[in-house]
């Protein structure tokens, strides 16, 4: 290795790039179906032969390349989408790096025709060959558009094609690029073809109901009635924040983190802060250790944030990312807190809009929800045994305690009896609503008395031996500068040296030797994200103990009045479709379900 220094060859270099960029198939899918975006295409159809590896066509109808360009496109550090570092700080188009065709063409056999005209006869097609990768242009039919043919990947980089796995999992990954774009571009016609035979199409969107048509064929129908679409709009702000999109209810939650989409002005990225801002968001109404299920669009300035941060562009990083943290994890944590029983216009019974999925099907706490206040729901008395008024009369059994079901009919209905001394029977205008008490009151206690710690705001204890904790100087940075706001959460620190800091006072909540551990985290958590939510949440799990031992036991014997008056408290209570483990609290069968089970009406 001590030989005098040289220039590599234009094919070695572009090479070099390669290796971050084009990693498999799918990587030139995603690279070459942004070129074809960004030059605001319509229709798209991608050809594939052998997982890729033989063949990758994309043929679209976009704005194409200017013949006396061609050279330059495929030329690395030569793009058309930016000028200037005034640009690259606010990208608005996927591509702006210059060097996917370049590297492409350095590991596969690269053919690259367009035509910016609407007359077929003046297409040009470009290759490039040998060590200095010149280009050959010649003359071309082809209709306005753009067409990139990728054949033979990795044929002159064989270690790279060792890292190939089989057909079907290189074909798997080339779908999932493709499913992520058709999430952000509805309007676009993206059709997917493998060996000859149609895998995968998408047809534009040009209605509300197309655009659901793609987010069910992503994500599976059931996905729809299982979550919330939410819009929150802080666009008028600086950061001209905006979110929008489905995410699942917790009883739709996943083993696997496999279902979560988050775009940033259109682009899918990946990013810490956001996965814990959602996560954040999902707090307190997901099981331990499952994942949300979730499609969210957020646009911001481009100007705060960078989106060059790794040559695949599949991270960004956000200049205020306190403020998109805090922003994100509201959205999420209002919409969910949201989630409860949800008046619907009076169905008559035969009359059921959605069609009886099976004999047994049973409408959840986990579906049918709908964000939004319940606006026919009458002011209650919290308290149970309370006697509560109820219509008079029956439709069903002789007993006088019994109410009618037409009319305005709350979502929950009316209580008809206990069934062995666990579930609420009741019946609505829809049918018939079974409540598990416990689960359902646990979550109301709960709810009630996080309301009450909240208005009391954090009571602070100081300790009569100050402890003292070390830490890293980093952490010792940030306890110092975020002082105030850990005396707000009933923390009060003082720095005792370069690595180590005091603890003089500490929330009453809390004992001394679990002060230690949570203090950590909650540094470790203003570091990376600027803001915390652990004080919080572990003042929650606390509460959530107390919550469960103050709730109504099993075989306790509630009357009529009272489970009237713990069903109006659920619709009235903050995300009272799951207990406070993430369990629906109820379910619902109509009278059509109840029908069908009987044959009746066929
Ligand atoms: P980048 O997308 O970062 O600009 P690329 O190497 O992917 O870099 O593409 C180089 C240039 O070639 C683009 O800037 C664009 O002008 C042009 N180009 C590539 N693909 C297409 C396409 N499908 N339609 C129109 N122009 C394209
Ligand atoms: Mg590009």
């Amino acid at each position: 290795m001590n030989h005098r220094i040289l220039q590599l060859n234009a094919r070695l270099s572009n090479q070099i790039a390669a290796g971050e960029v084009v990693e498999r198939p799918a990587s030139v899918v995603k690279e070459l179906l942004e070129n074809s975006l960004d030059a605001n295409s319509k229709r798209i159809s991608i050809n594939i032969e052998a997982g890729g590896t033989k063949l990758i066509r994309i043929t679209d109808d976009g704005n194409g390349v200017h013949p006396d360009d061609l050279t330059l496109a495929l030329s690395r550090h030569a793009t058309s989408k930016i000028i200037d570092v005034g640009d690259l700080e606010a990208v608005k188009t996927l591509g702006f790096r210059g060097e996917a065709l370049a590297s492409m063409a350095s590991v596969a056999r690269l053919t690259l025709t367009s035509n910016v005209t609407a007359e077929a006869e003046n297409g040009w097609c470009i290759t490039v060959s040998g060590s200095d990768m010149k280009a050959t242009v010649s003359p071309a039919p082809h209709p306005r558009g753009t067409t990139v043919e990728v054949k033979d990947l990795f044929f002159n980089t064989p270690a790279r094609r060792k890292f190939l796995r089989t057909t079907k999992t290189e074909m798997q990954k080339i779908e999932d690029v493709i499913r992520k774009v058709s999430l952000s571009h509805t309007d676009v016609m993206i059709t997917l073809q493998h060996n000859g035979k149609s895998v995968r199409q998408y047809i534009a969107a040009k209605s509300e109901a197309d655009t659901l048509q793609r987010v069910a064929s992503v994500f599976g129908k059931s996905f729809l009635e299982n979550s919330i679409y939410l819009e929150e709009d802080q666009g008028s702000s600086e950061n001209g924040m905006r979110l929008k999109g489905w995410i699942g209810l917790p009883t739709y939650s996943r083993s696997q983190a496999d279902q979560q989409y988050f775009y940033v002005n259109g682009r899918v990225i990946r990013d810490k802060l956001v996965t814990h801002a959602v996560k954040q968001g999902y707090q307190d109404v997901l099981y331990h250790g499952r994942h949300p299920v979730f499609a969210l669009f957020f646009e911001l300035e481009p100007r705060t944030v960078d989106v060059n941060v790794h040559p695949t562009k599949n991270e960004v990083r956000f200049r205020e990312s306190r403020q998109v943290h805090d922003f994100l994890f509201r959205a999420i944590h209002r919409a969910l807190a949201e989630v409860r029983p949800e008046s619907t216009d009076v169905v008559q019974p035969g009359s059921e809009a959605t069609p009886v999925q099976s004999n047994m099907s049973f409408r959840t706490g986990s579906g049918g929800w709908s964000r939004g206040m319940n606006t026919g729901i009458r002011e209650q008395s919290a308290l149970y045994g309370k006697l509560l008024q109820t219509p008079e009369g029956s439709d069903i059994t002789s007993d006088p305690a019994l109410p009618m079901v037409d009319g305005d009919v709350p979502p929950l209905g009316y209580a008809v009896a206990q069934l062995h001394g666990i579930y609420i029977l009741a019946q609505n205008s829809r049918g018939m609503v079974i409540v598990d008490m416990h689960a359902a009151h646990e979550r109301i206690t709960y709810e009630r008395m996080k309301r009450a710690s909240d208005g009391e705001g954090v009571k602070m204890q100081p300790l009569l031996v100050p402890l003292s904790i070390s830490v890293s100087e980093q952490e010792c940075a940030a306890a110092e500068y975020h002082q105030s706001e850990l005396l707000k959460l009933g923390l009060d620190l003082q720095q005792a040296s370069d690595e180590s800091i005091m603890v003089r006072a500490i929330p009453a909540m809390l004992n001394s030797t679990g002060a230690e551990p949570l203090i950590r985290d909650v540094l470790a958590d203003l570091i990376e994200y600027g803001s915390t939510a652990r004080v919080t949440q572990h003042r929650d799990e606390i509460l959530s103990t107390m919550a469960c031992h103050g709730s109504v036991r099993a075989n306790r014997r509630l009357t009529i009045p009272e489970m009237n008056a713990l069903l109006r408290d659920m619709e009235e209570t903050e995300r009272s479709g799951q207990c406070n483990h993430g369990r629906p609290t109820w379910a619902e069968q109509s009278i059509a379900e109840l029908d069908s089970l009987f044959l009746r009406g066929r």
